[in-house]
């Protein structure tokens, strides 16, 4: 079966075939490392992480190209916003790239804890001036920029009479274009839509480049369309970012490169859906904003306790990236619960013997279970439906739990179904979907914690119920829990 992907800009599922096979060229919008990240950061780079994983499981050799956003003037939905750099570094009193240096060490901090893989490569924007404004020079020299005191705005009423603005975002260009002027600076502006690609500076405005139209700043937009046709040529296979980039910024950025390159720069965008919490759009104005780093400690007056980084990215991989994930409590604890039960049943099946070539007693359930198997690959092609893999595992978890129990004799499975098992949970659980076992204790600890249990057991088996009873209470205190299996073995695990 084929990988199938949604195409934002064409709106419908597509067949994946890359432009240059095996080579695949991803962009994402990276952070803007202003402040810390918060749980809505959370989602895109790790649907991202999967998108990348699952094309290097493919066999693609992939060029994942995540940028870092360390400077520049935002617009959003038209509106002027500043830059966010300049204006935290002037909070916090530090100099801009101190500011930039800090935050970014904390993004990269937070997503090793959620097991990203490293981008290709990690441009910055203040890395990349002179690109992008050899990219304003070429679109005012095509007609379609124009420069007003030290500022250049891109002129989208001349760009919309030749090609379709709005055509990724759905908007309506007449509306965009409406001449009824909001305050702001607008003024500069020839028309409402139209957005910066480079803001002449005001005097005491710290982060400041020499340009042909004088000292000032790139706008946001014109960072991604320079980076990305620098890394990854004027035409490659995805785009990815979340769906608040829609509009104006993936919309711009093809407007931009569109001129530049005189065809639209990708082949697929693929955005994912945002998290509500408790039901509402995360936002400053409900209070609502949980940064990382309190979700990791569990100080926020939303959070009842903390989450691992691993619970996080199973309960956002537990839904399919275009649906509205919503955050609460309940979900992450469901989530914390669901995640240990998959990788106790891994470990149950790793601990299973196999090797030898046994035929199956229970040919019904060693089928079903084959055949779950079969549907893996076919979800994650189905558009990279995470969710329902995650499902199909589940379904297969009463079957180990039982071999363990000894409720279903081992040999009720062939011994290439237990060896398929074993491959097909490491694969699609930590290669695939880059989940890890929180919980597995490894080392010299695990050594003394199996040490312990067969005093414990010894003690029992001697009637010194003095020492089994310390053993098992004390462990208790600590966490870790003592029991007694069916066939006189002692067992132990972590709460
Ligand atoms: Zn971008």
């Amino acid at each position: 079966m084929a990988l199938v992907v949604y195409n934002s800009l064409s709106r419908k599922k597509e067949v994946f075939t890359p432009i240059n096979p095996p080579y695949v060229g991803m962009y994402v919008c990276g952070p803007t490392v202003s402040g810390e990240s918060h749980l809505g950061h959370a989602r895109p780079y790790i649907t991202f992480d999967v998108v990348y994983r699952y094309l290097l499981h493919l066999g693609y050799k992939v060029r994942y190209v995540r940028n870092i956003t360390d400077a520049g003037h935002f617009e959003e939905e038209g509106r002027e916003a500043e830059d966010k750099i300049s204006k935290k570094a002037q909070l916090e009193r530090m100099e801009p790239m101190e500011l930039v240096h800090k935050y970014t060490s904390l993004f990269h901090w937070a997503f090793r804890k959620f097991n990203t893989l490293e981008p290709s490569i990690e441009p910055t924007a203040t890395g990349h001036i002179i690109e992008q404004i050899s990219m304003i020079e070429d679109l005012i020299k095509k007609g379609y920029a124009y420069e007003v005191n030290g500022s250049v705005y891109f002129d989208v009423a001349k760009y919309a009479e030749g090609h379709d603005y709005g055509k990724l975002s759905g908007r309506v260009i007449e509306d965009l274009l409406e001449t009824t002027r909001t305050l702001e600076s607008q003024e500069e502006k020839k028309n409402k839509a139209d957005f910066a690609l480079w803001k002449a500076a005001p005097p005491k405005h710290i982060m400041r480049w020499k340009s042909p139209w004088g000292e000032g700043f790139p706008g946001w937009h014109i960072e991604c369309s320079a980076m990305s046709t620098k890394y990854l040529g004027s035409y490659f296979d995805i785009h990815g970012g979340g769906m608040d980039l829609l509009f104006p910024h993936h919309e711009s950025e093809i407007a931009q490169s569109t001129i530049c390159n005189s065809h639209a720069p990708v082949k697929y965008w693929i955005h994912n859906n945002m998290i509500t919490i408790n039901g509402r759009k995360m936002g400053k104005s409900y209070n609502n904003v949980i940064r990382l780093t309190e979700l990791f400690s569990g100080n926020h007056p939303l959070l009842t306790k903390a989450y691992s980084p691993m619970v996080i990215r199973f309960f956002i991989l537990q839904t399919h990236y275009r649906s509205v994930l919503d955050f609460s409590n309940e979900a992450l604890e469901g989530s914390e619960k669901g995640l240990r039960r998959l990788f106790e049943a891994f470990e149950i099946l790793n601990s299973l013997p196999g090797g030898e070539n046994r035929e199956g007693t229970a040919k019904e359930l060693d089928t079903k279970i084959n055949s779950t198997l079969d549907e893996l690959p076919t979800f994650l092609d189905d558009d990279f439906n995470t969710a329902k893999v995650l499902a199909a595992m589940f379904e297969i978890v009463p079957t180990i739990n039982s071999l363990k129990e000894k409720i279903i004799p081992v040999d009720a499975l062939s011994s290439k179904t237990i060896e398929r098992l074993k491959n097909d949970f490491h694969v699609y659980l930590e290669e695939i979907l880059g989940l890890k076992n929180e919980w597995e204790v490894t080392g010299a600890f695990k050594g003394v914690m199996n040490l312990l249990a067969s005093i414990r057991k010894d003690a029992r088996s001697k009637k010194d119920y003095y020492t089994s009873d310390k053993i098992r209470k004390e462990l208790a205190e600590l966490g870790i829990d003592m029991k007694d299996e069916k066939d006189g073995n002692v067992s132990w695990g972590l709460r």
